[in-house]
């Protein structure tokens, strides 16, 4: 018997993830028990400063314990730490960062007993729309956590509301009665000081969150208005909390939507650098790049550069208010090949009002003419999703507004369009993921839809897919079901955006 029980041991232990957990703490009898989900691959759950943050928040509460639980770990049913039963906690904490991880999250839930543990979804697809995930959930938290969580927990345990934290049938009446819920913006005054290490998306590194928010303004962007304003830490406080993490790792992930708009970006780099760390900027934009950054690059250690220009054509590129044009991609990918960097990495999306077959032609070109700086370059396509809260809010999704109501036809143009990107892709010798429109149009129905949408979430994509036009209705002008979530912006400033952009996309909208 006992054998038996520590050979059960040892298979589970097995499935785990290899990793360092310094915050690490044992249930004792009369702790609340959390458990923090996240229904997607590990590698993207532990490379998640908020996640981390969470987890570092409820341990540090006396009488409260926090286990974590991952899509690809135990299939989400067990714990990483104990290996214990996610319907055995008092409360979940859902992080929804996909559209795509709520099928999986109705199927978690409605495998757990009703009344416990107490549901509550987070994240940056509550703080978009949380509408659809109504019949799953208890309550939303609506902004960012950190430094709340303890507040957080006591309200949710009251059986009340507070501000933010808002029960989901609350949700549902805001949204019809128009009233507004403010978002909670974090102060980011300190860093977490240690944190998890494991197998991320970055490799085994510590994350270092720079700043939160982007003060540039592209138009197809959620997260200029989600995570607004632009906030950045102080370089002195970055400094510190790397020299505390150096003991733990040799490679430091710089967290922000864009990092290199970080006032002393270069600063902070070098000075990493010269601490003997690899370095991982997450994400920077192509007009950063000069002969001094590419170097930069090159002495942190990466070996490929992400450029997103986005479109193939400056007028849809002006559409998309990226604000980088053809001369800056090809002088970017000029600097980082005679800097020693080989790979690069280049985003590209399709389905954008004004879009014709020309502006797919224009892709092709553009990633042909930056193959040609010598560089080995890897090509990545996808429909557009309009998402909420952005000007492109007013827009359908394949960008055509006469195909508004008519989604199987905007889908067929964009496979078409697919197709023929996949054919000129392999023609050029470049490897290419182009992404199937379908299920980008699910990723639209969930993002943009209301409590309707969740009755058809545990039956699945194409389930949900069959009934956009039902489940999409009218675009309005007038009122979206979202607009309950107060970011701080002027919905009239974004629908006259959105009317400027349609002049330059030249689509007329009578
Ligand atoms: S630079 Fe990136 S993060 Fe900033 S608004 Fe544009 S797409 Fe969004």
């Amino acid at each position: 018997m006992k054998r038996a029980k520590a050979k059960a041991r040892e298979k589970l232990e097995k499935r785990k993830p290899i990793e360092h957990n310094p915050l690490f703490k044992r249930w004792k009898k009369g702790d609340v028990r959390v458990a923090l989900v996240y229904p997607n691959a590990y590698a993207g759950g532990i490379s998640n400063i908020g996640l981390q943050q969470i987890y570092a928040e409820v341990n540090s509460l006396e009488g409260f314990v926090c286990e974590r639980f991952y899509g690809d770990v135990f299939n989400c049913e067990r714990s990483v730490e104990t290996g214990s039963y996610l319907k055995d906690f008092d409360i979940a904490l859902f992080s929804i960062q996909f559209e795509d991880d709520v099928f999986r999250v109705a199927k978690i839930i409605s495998s757990l007993p009703a009344e416990k543990p107490v549901k509550i979804a987070g994240g940056p697809c509550v703080l978009e729309n949380p509408l659809p995930l109504v019949p799953y959930f208890d309550y939303f938290y609506i902004g960012e956590v950190d430094r709340d969580v303890k507040r957080m927990l006591e309200v949710v345990l009251s059986g009340e509301e507070n501000g933010c934290i808002l029960k989901s049938e609350s949700a549902v009446s805001l949204a019809e009665c128009g009233e507004k819920v403010k978002v909670r913006k974090a102060k980011l005054k300190e860093h977490l000081r240690k944190e998890i290490i494991g197998q991320g998306v970055y490799g085994e590194s510590f994350l270092l969150e720079v700043g939160r928010g982007c003060k540039r303004g592209c138009s197809f962007c959620v997260v200029r208005q989600i995570y607004r304003p632009c906030r950045w830490r102080e370089l002195s406080l970055l400094l510190e909390v790397a020299e505390d993490a150096r003991s733990d790792v040799e490679r430091i992930a710089l967290i922000s939507p864009s990092v290199t708009d970080h006032p002393n970006a270069k600063e902070l780099m070098w000075e990493l650098v010269n601490m003997g760390f690899e370095v991982s900027p997450s994400s920077m934009r192509a007009d950063t790049i000069d002969e001094e950054m590419a170097e930069l690059l090159v002495e942190c250690g990466q070996k490929s550069v992400t450029i997103a220009p986005e479109a193939g054509s400056e007028k849809l590129r002006r559409v998309l208010r990226k604000g980088i044009d053809r001369e800056t991609v090809l002088s970017s990918a000029e600097l980082v090949s005679s800097a020693g960097i080989r790979n690069v990495k280049m985003y590209y999306m399709i389905g954008i009002p004004g879009e014709d077959d020309e502006e797919i032609k224009g892709i092709v070109e553009l990633t042909e003419e930056v193959k040609r700086k010598g560089v080995r370059v890897s090509v990545s396509v996808n429909p557009l999703v309009p998402k909420p809260h952005t000007p492109l809010q007013f827009a359908p999704f394949g960008g055509e507004p006469f195909d508004a109501f008519n989604p199987l036809k905007a889908i067929r143009t964009l496979k078409k369009r697919s197709k023929t990107l996949e054919k000129e892709f392999k023609k050029l010798g470049v490897r290419a993921s182009v992404e199937d429109p379908e299920e980008f149009a699910v990723q639209t129905i969930i993002s943009r839809g209301d409590v309707e949408v969740g009755k058809y979430l545990l039956a699945g994509k194409k389930a949900v897919l069959k009934e956009f036009s039902h489940l999409l209705g009218e675009l309005s002008f007038e009122r979206q079901p979202w607009e309950f979530i107060d970011h701080s912006y002027d919905f009239e400033r974004l629908r006259k955006e959105y009317e400027r952009l349609m002049e330059i996309a030249e689509v007329c909208l009578i």
